[in-house]
C-alpha cells in the first residue's frame, strides 16, 4: 500500500510536478502559519515536514519508495538519519510508533542482506544458502496472542493505541499531543497474563532461523537485488516485506570489470614487446586462455588489446559475452644492461637517431641531467630550477619520472 500522506498535507497527487508542490506549499503555509492561524496547531509543521521532503528529489524518491518509515529509518531509503521533527509531529500522529491502527492490512519492511560475491561466480553461477532470522506468525494462537476471544480492546486508550496528553507550555496555556499508548504499546489491546499464548507469551510472533537459497546467475552485477517477496519479517495484519539480498562483488586480483567486459593488465619486457610474446591467463571458468603476440607487432606502453568473447557473460542471455581487454606495461631494462659492443649492435638495428646539429657560438652551454625523483624534490631543486619560490616548487614541474 503506498503511503499517500504527505502528497494529502500538500493537496497535491503523487505525480505533481516541483513547482506544484511549491505553489501549494505556499499557499498552505500562509494559511496555516501559527501567526495568522494559531488554532491550526501542529498543521503548519506538518505541511513545512511535507514540503521538506517532497521538494528534495532524493528525499521524495525514497518516501516514494518506502513511505515515511523509509524516511525515518533512512535503512534501505539511503541514509537519512532519523529525523527529530519527524518524530516529534509524526511518530505518533501517523501510529509510526508501532500499532497499527485499523487501516486494513499494512505492508511490513522490506529486509536488505548484502552477499558478498566473487567475479568466479558472477561468471559461472553459484548457488549460496543464506542463514537469516526472522519473525513468523506464532503457530499454536495463529498470531493473536492468546486464546480466542481474550484480546481485548485496551482501556486506557479505547483501542486507539494512542492517548492524548497535555503538557503546559507557559501559565495558563497547554498544549494537546498525541503520544503512544504506555499501557498497550500501541497496540491497542491487551491480554490478560492468564490467557496468554504460551508460546509466543503474547507476543504473537516468534522468532525463526530460515534458510534461503540464493541463485546468483550468470552476469549477475554488484549492487544487483535478488529479491524474495514476502519473506521478510511476518506479524498479524501486515502483508510481510521483501528479503532483498544485494549482490556486492569481492575484488579479484586479476580482473576488473566494466559492464560486460574484463579488464586486465600484464607487463611485458622490452624484448617481448618488441619481438613478440606468449602468455596464459587464467580465465573466471578455470579455463587458461592461451594468448601470442606476432613478432614483430610492437607492442607500447600503454597499448590496450581486446579479446572478443571473452569477457562477462551477460545476464540472463550467458551465451552472448563482453570483451576481455589487456592493457599492457613495457618494462624497460635496468642501466648498464649491455656493454658498449652490444650497444652498437642494438643500435645497428634499431630505427636511426635523429639528426642532430651542434650549435655553435658563446651561447653554448652544456648542461646536467639529473634522477628526478619526487622525494628529491627539495634537494635537487637549487641544482635543476633557479627558482625558490615554494609555490613554484609545490606545484611541481609537469614532468614525470623519466628514468627507468
Ligand atoms: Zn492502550
Ligand atoms: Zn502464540
Amino acid at each position: 500500500m503506498a503511503d499517500n500522506k504527505l502528497y494529502e498535507i500538500l493537496g497535491v497527487s503523487r505525480n505533481a510536478s516541483e513547482s506544484d508542490i511549491k505553489r501549494s506549499y505556499h499557499k498552505l503555509a500562509k494559511e496555516f502559519h501559527p501567526d495568522k492561524n494559531p488554532a491550526a496547531g501542529d498543521k503548519f509543521k506538518e505541511i513545512s515536514y511535507a514540503y521538506e521532503v517532497l521538494s528534495d528529489p532524493k528525499k521524495r524518491q525514497v518516501y516514494d519508495k518506502y513511505g515515511l518509515k523509509g524516511l525515518q529509518e533512512g535503512g534501505q531509503g539511503g541514509g537519512y538519519p532519523a529525523d527529530d521533527l519527524f518524530r516529534h509531529f509524526f511518530g505518533d500522529i501517523f501510529g509510526m510508533g508501532g500499532g497499527s491502527r485499523g487501516r486494513g492490512p499494512t505492508r511490513g519492511e522490506d529486509t536488505l542482506h548484502p552477499l558478498k560475491v566473487s567475479l568466479e561466480d558472477m561468471y559461472v553461477g553459484k548457488t549460496t544458502k543464506l542463514q537469516l532470522s526472522k519473525n513468523v506468525i506464532c503457530g499454536p494462537c495463529k498470531g493473536i496472542g492468546g486464546r480466542p476471544g481474550s484480546v481485548v480492546s485496551c482501556k486506557d486508550c479505547h483501542g486507539q493505541g494512542i492517548k492524548v496528553s497535555y503538557q503546559q507550555i507557559a501559565p495558563h496555556m497547554t498544549r494537546q499531543y498525541q503520544a503512544r499508548c504506555p499501557t498497550c504499546h500501541g497496540q491497542g489491546e491487551t491480554i490478560n497474563e492468564k490467557d496468554k499464548c504460551p508460546k509466543c507469551k503474547g507476543k504473537k510472533v516468534l522468532n525463526e532461523t530460515k534458510i534461503l537459497e540464493v541463485h546468483v546467475e550468470k552476469g549477475m552485477k554488484e549492487n544487483q537485488k535478488i529479491y524474495f517477496r514476502g519473506e521478510g519479517d511476518q506479524q498479524p495484519d501486515t502483508q510481510p516485506g521483501d528479503v532483498i539480498i544485494l549482490l556486492q562483488q569481492k575484488p579479484h586480483d586479476v580482473f576488473q570489470r566494466t559492464a560486460d567486459d574484463l579488464v586486465m593488465k600484464h607487463e611485458i619486457n622490452i624484448t617481448e614487446a618488441l619481438c613478440g610474446f606468449e602468455f596464459v591467463v587464467k580465465h573466471l571458468d578455470g579455463r587458461d586462455l592461451l594468448i601470442r603476440h606476432t613478432p614483430g607487432e610492437v607492442i607500447k606502453p600503454g597499448n590496450l588489446k581486446r579479446i572478443p568473447g571473452e569477457g562477462m557473460p551477460q545476464y540472463k542471455n550467458p551465451f552472448e559475452k563482453g570483451d576481455l581487454y589487456i592493457q599492457f606495461d613495457v618494462v624497460f631494462p635496468e642501466n648498464n644492461f649491455a656493454t658498449e659492443e652490444q650497444l652498437k649492435q642494438i643500435e645497428s638495428i634499431l630505427p636511426p637517431r635523429p639528426a642532430f646539429v651542434m650549435p655553435t657560438g658563446e651561447d653554448v652551454e652544456e648542461v646536467n641531467l639529473m634522477e628526478y625523483t619526487a622525494s628529491e624534490r627539495g634537494r635537487g631543486r637549487e641544482e635543476a630550477y633557479a627558482s625558490d619560490d615554494e609555490e613554484q616548487m609545490q606545484a611541481g614541474p609537469g614532468v614525470q619520472c623519466a628514468h627507468q
